[in-house]
């Protein structure tokens, strides 16, 4: 359903490349160009025509790691970017969403399962990329384990099974190693 979650995920100048990107006021149609506006001390995308402030505001994200009797799912990627690599369910969340909710939702369509959030793991973001990563861990109520429309494979992990070398994001490393830092 968010097929360009983990595009963004992965970029590693987002900002930069969506400025190049971005060249209409969404409000009139105007070119935009980069003015460095005084009171707020940065460069800007200002409408040529209408004079509107374009602001590039962050994508959010939501995942869930589905927990029970001490194993984690992860799911194996089917898309690029890091097709074939491991990570949480998880993906944007629409405008108006309660973000648990979001979470609850991305996972029941990426691998099958009906969740209810039991804590914040924690909120991941890096510099210079456009997305913020909300993570909640989560507690199996039902549904059926399987792969999603983008998931080649969905599987339970013991602490020491998690493929390290094969995790798709670095959101994916920093959620689990705070995840086994703390007792699961
Ligand atoms: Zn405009």
């Amino acid at each position: 359903m968010h097929p360009h979650f983990h595009d963004s995920h992965h970029r590693l100048h987002p900002s930069h490349s969506e400025k190049e990107r971005i060249k209409f006021c969404y409000r009139c149609g105007g070119s935009l160009v980069e003015k460095f506006l005084m009171e707020e001390n940065k460069p800007r995308l200002i409408c040529s025509r209408c004079e509107l402030i374009v602001y590039l505001d962050p994508k959010v994200a939501a995942g869930t790691i589905p927990q029970k009797e001490g194993k984690i799912v992860l799911l194996k990627r089917d898309i690029e970017p890091a097709r074939g690599k491991w990570t949480f369910p998880g993906g944007y969340i629409d405008r108006g969403e309660v973000v648990s909710e979001a979470a609850i939702r991305e996972t029941k369509e990426e691998i099958g399962l009906d969740v209810k959030v039991t804590s914040l793991l924690n909120v991941y973001s890096y510099p210079g990329v456009d997305v913020v990563v909300i993570v909640y861990l989560a507690e199996i109520l039902g549904g059926e384990l399987s792969p999603g429309l983008e998931a080649q494979e969905v599987r339970f992990f013991s602490p020491d099974e998690i493929p390290w070398e094969e995790l798709a994001f670095q959101s994916t490393r920093d959620a689990l190693r705070e995840l086994l830092n703390r007792k699961m």
